[in-house]
């Protein structure tokens, strides 16, 4: 299976994608963990993703899709995959078909969380809360400030994929504002929805 969650910061993809690669044990590629690795590591990639990343704008689509194009070659992705964070940009999106075409597979589902924006400064919060509160690092981008920029750049450049998907058949819309729980089961439902078309 290889899905794509679609949907603003803060609108729990990271953990419906946690959930759906413990019950279907396919891996989740989050550009922005593999990002956030990089960085740590201080690679090249790292270094030139470092300063945009703090700012809440994008990192460049060459790099990403470069990032991309090398994980799904590895290994553990050859019975599918959770896109998490990307593609971002209808560049990447193309980049993603490409990618895919050429390896002679295809997408299976585009599932988009649909929510409320007012709820998500309050959630992006409480992430950076709960996170300090574990004793793990807190995301350099989680607060109100630089969110507000993040929420800019999607409905400037990832919002347009809803539109790109629906048109090519591929996009679900699931209630993001339900309990984790009720959201989980909603994305269950469409995949088996899915499954059963094709
Ligand atoms: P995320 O963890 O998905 O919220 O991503 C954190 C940050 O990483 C974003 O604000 C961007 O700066 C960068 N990033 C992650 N994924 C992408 C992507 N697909 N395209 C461009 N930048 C990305």
């Amino acid at each position: 299976m290889r899905l794509i969650l679609l949907g603003p910061p803060g609108a729990g993809k990271g953990t419906q994608a946690q959930r759906l690669v413990e019950k279907h044990g396919i891996p989740q590629l989050s550009t922005g963990d593999m990002l956030r690795a990089a960085v740590q590591a201080g690679t090249e990639v790292g270094k030139r993703a470092k300063a945009v990343m703090d700012a809440g704008e994008l990192v460049s689509d060459a790099i990403v899709n470069a990032i991309v194009a090398e994980r799904i070659d590895q290994a553990d992705c050859a019975k599918g995959f959770i896109l998490d964070g990307y593609p971002r940009t209808l560049v990447q999106a193309d980049a993603v078909e490409s990618m895919l075409s050429e390896r002679g597979i295809g997408l299976d589902t585009v599932v988009e969380l649909v929510v409320d924006d007012r709820a998500l400064v309050g959630r992006i919060v409480k992430r950076a809360e709960d996170a300090k509160a574990a004793g793990q690092p807190v995301r350099k981008d989680d607060n109100p400030a630089v969110f507000e920029e993040r929420l800019r750049e999607y409905y400037k450049k990832t919002a347009p994929l809803t539109g790109y998907y629906y048109a090519k058949g591929k996009l679900k819309t699931v209630d993001g504002m339900a309990s984790i729980d009720a959201v989980t089961a909603e994305i269950e439902g469409v995949l088996t929805a899915a499954g059963k078309a094709r």
